[in-house]
């Protein structure tokens, strides 16, 4: 019996869970930082960067409503999005507030 060749390893692809510039969700502000349509509207955003996440009531998501204006912002927002269940906030790499 021959045997089978071994299958390629699967790579899970990093950018699938990624937020989508092209998918924001409205209502935000030009900046570094956005939410997707990914939201599941967890509200761990909310609670960990009050100052630039709020919720839409009536639709049922997060946005961004603010930009980072400080470094301490800006480090509750990375925060935010490193741990967002869903990696619906996204990062359009503008530059930083200054520390
Ligand atoms: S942490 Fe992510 S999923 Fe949760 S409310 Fe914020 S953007 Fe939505």
């Amino acid at each position: 019996m021959r045997a089978l060749a071994p299958s390629p390893p699967r790579v899970l692809e990093a950018h699938q869970l990624m937020a989508d510039p092209n998918d924001k969700v409205p209502g935000q502000p030009a900046g570094r930082f956005y939410v997707d349509t990914q939201c599941i509207d967890c509200d761990l955003c909310r609670e960990t960067a009050p100052a630039n996440f709020q919720r839409n009531d009536e639709e049922g998501f997060s946005y961004v409503f603010k930009q980072a204006e400080t470094p301490e912002e800006e480090a509750l927002c990375k925060d935010a999005m490193d741990n967002c269940p869903v990696e619906a906030i996204g990062n359009d790499g503008e530059t930083e507030t200054e520390s």
